[in-house]
């Protein structure tokens, strides 16, 4: 795996918490994007090389919902880049860990993604992603 490309952070009012990341980080939010089929919205910021992911439920099946709902507000998960997703979840089904997408799916921002349950990471939900390059 490469760098962390990025944290999620779950949150109930995204509006409310793009305001308090501009203040925060003193940079301007440089993308929302709503993914449907996860039922979230979602927004990025910039802090130098990493990147900052706010994520709001937008139905309750959402696992964004569940989460607040057990949890509370947070970090949700912690995104590393890949160069090869579908030679990395190999990898990690060989080592034992349960993913919890069998093919990577599109996450936000360019991303194809796929998730390893938490039970096996330290109870930290763990995103392994690789940007979708155009051709
Ligand atoms: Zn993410």
């Amino acid at each position: 795996m490469n760098k962390i490309e990025h944290i999620g952070i779950a949150v109930r009012n995204l509006e409310k918490s793009i305001d308090l990341y501009q203040r925060l980080l003193n940079t301007d939010c440089y993308k929302t994007e709503q993914v449907a089929s996860e039922f979230v919205n979602t927004a990025f910021f910039k802090t130098g090389e990493n990147k900052v992911e706010l994520l709001e439920a937008t139905a309750a099946e959402s696992a964004i919902a569940t989460f607040l709902e057990k949890k509370g507000e947070g970090i949700h998960h912690i995104a590393f880049a890949v160069d090869d997703i579908l030679a990395e979840m190999d990898r990690l089904k060989n080592e034992g860990f349960v993913l919890l997408n069998d093919q990577p799916k599109k996450g936000a921002d360019n991303k194809m993604v796929c998730f390893i349950h938490p039970k096996d990471t330290n109870g930290v939900l763990i995103e392994l992603c690789q940007e979708i390059k155009w051709v």
